[in-house]
C-alpha cells in the first residue's frame, strides 16, 4: 500500500510548518512573548483549548503562558490576544480592567474579515454571515453588529435565505466564514441575489483555504481512502467537505491513535493530510503509523 502526504511545501501562502499562516504567525508571537517576557501570560482566546496543541513539540503553553476565555481570571498576568481574535466588549473590558495588552495575535485574515463587518455595517448595510452557526467567530462578529445596534443573520444553507428578516429593498452585506469554501456557496448567494435588490459580497475567505483546499481536492481525487488530520471546527469541517466530495472513504482523526487498520484494508493508496493547526510532524507520524498498520 502507498501513503501519500498532502504535500504543502511548494503552495503559496502556506508557512513551511504546514500550519496555516494565522497559527504560524500567533506561535511565533507567543514565543516570542515568552523569550522576552518569561512567565505570568495570558492569551484570551474564543477557544483556550485548542492554542497550544500545534505547539506541544516546542512546551509552548506548558510554563510561562497559558490560555483562557475568563478575564476575570486574569490576576496580574500580561495579556495577549490570541489567533482567532476577540470581541470588542472582550478588549473593552480587558481595558477597563487595566490589563497590559503585550500583544494581538488575531490572524490578519480575521482582523480583514473585521473591517470587512465594519465598513459594511457603516454603510448602512445588514450583515449577513455565510458561515457554520456553530463557528467560534460569529460572537466575535455580532459582537461588532452590536456595537451599532444590528442584529446579524447567519446563512448556513440555501434554505436559511428564505428566514432572514429583511424585506428586498433593504441593504444585505455578505462576509463569508474565513475557511470557506466557494463551491458551497455558489448556490446560496445566487438565492441572496434572487431574494434581494441591494447586495454586496465582500469574499473574506483566507488564503488558507484558498490553497489548502484545492490539495485536499487533488489528494481526495488521486486515493483510495483519505485521513483528515485535524480538530479546528472551521479548516477541518470544510476539509472533510471537499474529501467527501471526491472521495467515498474519508476519516478524521485528531490523534494518530485513532487510526484504525480497517480503514486501509484491500486500499492501494492511502493519503493523509493536515488541517490548518495540524504541523507538518504530527502528519508525519501519521503517514508512519499507517505505514506500520498496513505492514
Ligand atoms: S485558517 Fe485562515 S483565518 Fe483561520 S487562522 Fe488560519 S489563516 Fe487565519
Amino acid at each position: 500500500m502507498e501513503v501519500i502526504k498532502g504535500d504543502f511545501s511548494q503552495t503559496k501562502g502556506i508557512p513551511p510548518s504546514g500550519l496555516c499562516v494565522g497559527v504560524h504567525r500567533a506561535g511565533a508571537i507567543h514565543q516570542k512573548m515568552v523569550q522576552k517576557y518569561g512567565e505570568g501570560l495570558t492569551v484570551w482566546s474564543l477557544r483556550p483549548d485548542l492554542d497550544f496543541v500545534a505547539f506541544k513539540k516546542d512546551g509552548l503553553g506548558e510554563k510561562g503562558v497559558r490560555a483562557t476565555d475568563d478575564l476575570e481570571s486574569i490576576k496580574g498576568e500580561k495579556l495577549i490576544y490570541g489567533v482567532r481574535g476577540a470581541p470588542p466588549q472582550v478588549r473593552k473590558k480587558a481595558q477597563e480592567m487595566g490589563l497590559e495588552l503585550l500583544a494581538d495575535a488575531t490572524c490578519p485574515f480575521v482582523t480583514q474579515q473585521e473591517e470587512a463587518a465594519e465598513e459594511l455595517l457603516q454603510q448602512g448595510y445588514n450583515l449577513v454571515i455565510l458561515s457554520s452557526r456553530t463557528h467560534h467567530g460569529i460572537p466575535r462578529l455580532q459582537g461588532i453588529a452590536k456595537e451599532v445596534g444590528r442584529a446579524v443573520f447567519i446563512v448556513e444553507k440555501e434554505e436559511d435565505v428564505e428566514d432572514i428578516r429583511l424585506t428586498r429593498f433593504e441593504p444585505v452585506g455578505v462576509i463569508v466564514q474565513t475557511t470557506f469554501w466557494l463551491e458551497t456557496y455558489k448556490k446560496i448567494m445566487s438565492r441572496l441575489l434572487d431574494r434581494f435588490a441591494n447586495v454586496r459580497i465582500r469574499n473574506t475567505a483566507c488564503i488558507d483555504s484558498l490553497q489548502r483546499l484545492p490539495e485536499v481536492e487533488k489528494l481526495a481525487k488521486q486515493v483510495d481512502a483519505i485521513v483528515i488530520f485535524g480538530w479546528t471546527e472551521g479548516m477541518t469541517n470544510r476539509m472533510l467537505e471537499v474529501a467527501r466530495t471526491f472521495n467515498s472513504n474519508v476519516y478524521k482523526i485528531e490523534k494518530v491513535e485513532q487510526l484504525q487498520a480497517e480503514w486501509f484494508r484491500g486500499k492501494e493508496k492511502v493519503g493523509v493530510i493536515g488541517a490548518n493547526e495540524t504541523p507538518n510532524w504530527m502528519v508525519d507520524e501519521a503517514v508512519e503509523r499507517i505505514k506500520s498498520l498496513a505492514a
